[in-house]
């Protein structure tokens, strides 16, 4: 009973979970003196406080004092459902889309790098190393701040000649991304290699080897190894790339655009960046814009496979095949059936 339990709700989930109730408990208590049993009074007080403080997930607030309710053994009426009906299409009404981050564009993150002097060096002092590359890894891989300040050394395997590199971000998901510039497999310069996801990370790897890190160090620490906050992360991030509104989901929503210009499909992007959801969609924004413009002149939006940019189709399907995700079947079906058609249009 207890491991049942357990499992009814995420680990991750209990603390926001109890900072909800501690909002509610925390409103009606104010305002109407207590909280539990909810009336029709109580209800209103708080879906109206709620609204007036601008909370965004004000209905799913409504829905766990109701469960509260419930489960304290009083009885939910007619009445309330309808009053908490009532609440929540008040709450939603008017709710534009959700604030998202910001994105900056990976190229400019390359060129700024490729004008800088000394790109090894952090720009800002307990920052990671090698900052600009960094930042694109992060980018090309879509993680968050909080994963790429976090990822060890030891997830990250390089081919020997440097064609691709794999990163385990965990949830039995290693992805593969193959080298996208045209200086071959010698490490090459920023300049020649501009957004390849392997030559950053080749580069990264190096200044770590010249600092004499060991794998167990996280891959983006500071220069004594250690690991870098996600705050001084994403003031790095600022300055690498420009843009002063960066934060903790602005590489992998600037991964995702990035991905989304070069012409690679939405679902693919989705499995790159381990979305579980279509959520990715809000990321991608208006990246697909000039896809869409080229796809109502009567072009087709799916480029050959060498417009791919970063990712490599065999590099996928490899990570597919890797996954003990149980979606590996569809998405390895999917995957086919996008290869058979864009090396179709190869060939052509
Ligand atoms: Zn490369």
């Amino acid at each position: 009973m207890q491991a049942l339990g357990n499992g009814f709700y995420a680990r991750t989930t209990q603390g926001p979970r109890a900072a909800v109730w501690l909002t509610i408990s925390g409103i009606l208590k104010r305002a109407c003196g207590g909280g539990l049993p909810l009336n029709e009074s109580k209800l209103l007080t708080l879906a109206a406080a709620l609204e007036e403080g601008g909370y965004r997930a004000a209905k799913s607030y409504l829905y766990r004092a109701k469960q509260k309710h419930v489960r304290g053994g009083f009885e939910w009426s007619e009445v309330l459902q309808d009053v908490l009906k009532l609440c929540v299409r008040s709450a939603s009404r008017g709710l534009g889309p959700g604030k998202t981050a910001n994105a900056f564009l990976l190229e400019n993150v390359a060129k700024r790098g490729a004008a800088g002097i000394n790109v090894a060096q952090p720009v800002i002092e307990g920052g990671p190393i090698a900052p600009f590359d960094a930042a694109i890894v992060a980018a090309a891989w879509m993680m968050r701040a909080l994963e790429a300040a976090s990822v060890l050394g030891e997830q990250v395997t390089m081919a020997h000649d440097f064609a691709e590199a794999t990163i385990d971000l965990g949830r039995g998901c290693p992805t593969s991304l193959r080298c996208s510039c045209k200086c071959g497999s010698a490490a090459g310069s920023l300049q020649e290699s501009g957004c390849c996801p392997v030559h950053t990370l080749a580069r990264i790897l190096e200044e770590r080897e010249s600092l004499g890190l060991e794998g167990k160090y996280c891959r983006l620490c500071n220069t004594s190894g250690h690991a870098v906050s996600s705050k001084k992360t994403i003031d790095s991030l600022r300055i690498v790339s420009g843009e002063s509104t960066c934060s903790e989901h602005s590489m992998r929503k600037a991964g995702a655009q990035y991905y989304a210009r070069k012409s690679v499909p939405l679902f693919l992007i989705q499995f790159i960046g381990r979305w579980g959801s279509l959520v990715v969609s809000q990321y991608v924004g208006n990246a697909f814009l000039e896809l869409a413009l080229k796809a109502s002149l009567g072009e087709s939006s799916l480029g050959p496979v060498s417009t791919w940019g970063g990712a490599s189709e065999s590099g996928l399907v490899r990570a597919a095949a890797k996954s003990d995700a149980p979606t590996d079947q569809a998405v390895l079906k999917a995957l086919e059936a996008w290869l058979n058609k864009a090396n179709a249009r190869v060939c052509e």
